[in-house]
């Protein structure tokens, strides 16, 4: 399949271009290299481009023939979002709906789309079987990250009934860990996730990690999240393209199923790396859900998706072996 990848460069959208290039799809990267970098992806297929430069996009779609668009190119931090909600509705957006309609206008019937978990927003703990949250669950995001995103859904949505179009929304939840191989890895400037910060924390790149919030209503005090491995995510968009075709609406959760609490990141970063991390206690970051853990059995079942890392430990392994011989990340 011809297929375009917006954000191709960055964390997740890498990891996937690999597995779709192994898979024998001929694939073109779109990458502002913003957040994105050169060496995660082959030369040879990179396009360097913004996704404001709608333009840009259309000629590509129209001399590359594209079948099917997975669409990464996004502002990803809920933190960030809080702050500069502007940025989020244009980006993730405004700029995502017109890649969308062109799409629509040069006959790509094909679109995998990089949602997340923070559509859901707090779970409903009130009701029982809340967590884990399945795809029906009610959605209130409690970020503008969120909302955007629960947004352009809507208007994949849409499109699919109005038009010879097919999509899945993966929602992710929190991508973790590197390539087995230690060929490409998480390096994003500013970090703000938390398995590379405890990492950092731990190699003494940084002072300490400082706990956001210990006051929370779960086991111990602190945020729980459900660690989904970046090759198992990349998988599940691989499968995607395989199911998809005019007029089919998928939209999946992507994660273990299990979830770990910052102290539980911590202590398993202490014992795969056999360091110790330092830690400050603080307060709650704007925008943080308490628990945000999936039911995954819906992409199991309907897609046949099999994660290969089952728990937290072995996900943090592969983090460390990347931190561990890249200590600048891509720069190193
Ligand atoms: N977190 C933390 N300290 C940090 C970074 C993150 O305590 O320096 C917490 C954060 O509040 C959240 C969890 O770790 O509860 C995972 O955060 P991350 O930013 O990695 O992913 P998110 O869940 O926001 O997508």
């Amino acid at each position: 399949m011809r297929i375009l990848v917006t954000g191709g460069a960055g964390y997740i959208g890498s990891h996937t271009v690999r597995q779709l290039i192994a898979g024998g799809h001929d694939v073109t990267v779109f990458d502002n290299l913003r957040y994105g970098h050169r060496q995660a992806v082959p030369a040879e297929r990179l396009v360097v481009g913004d996704l404001r430069d709608i333009d840009h996009l259309d000629h590509l779609l129209v001399v590359e023939r594209v079948e099917a668009v997975v669409h990464f190119a996004a502002s990803t931090s809920v933190p960030e979002s809080v702050k500069a909600p502007a940025e989020y509705y244009t980006n993730n957006l405004v700029y995502s709906l017109q890649l969308l309609d062109r799409c629509r206008r040069n006959g790509v019937g094909k679109f995998v789309f990089s949602s997340t978990a923070a559509v859901y927003g707090l779970p409903d703990y009130g009701v029982p079987d809340a967590v884990p949250i399945r795809e029906d669950a009610k959605k209130v995001p409690v970020n503008p990250y969120g909302a955007t995103k629960l947004a352009f859904e809507r208007a994949l949505e849409d499109y699919s009934f109005a038009y010879p179009f097919g999509y899945c929304a993966l929602r992710y939840f929190n991508a973790a860990g590197a390539a087995e191989d230690g060929a490409i890895g998480e390096d994003h400037t500013p970090e703000t996730h938390l398995i590379p910060i405890v990492i950092q924390a731990a190699t003494g790149k940084r002072p300490h990690v400082e706990i956001f919030g210990t006051d929370y209503n779960t086991p111990d005090g602190t945020c729980v999240r459900d660690y989904v491995h970046v090759d198992d995510l990349a998988a599940a968009h691989v499968l995607a393209l395989g199911k998809l075709g005019p007029g089919k609406r998928l939209t999946y959760n992507v994660g273990i199923g299990r979830g770990y609490s910052v102290r539980e990141v911590i202590a398993t970063v202490e014992a795969v790396s056999g360091l110790t991390v330092p830690v400050k206690e603080g307060v709650r970051r704007d925008g943080d859900p308490p628990v945000l853990v999936a039911a995954a059995d819906r992409l199991r079942a309907e897609l046949g998706w099999a994660p290969k890392y089952t728990n937290l430990r072995a996900i943090v392994e592969t983090a460390w072996r990347w931190h561990k011989a890249h200590p600048d990340g891509f720069g190193g």
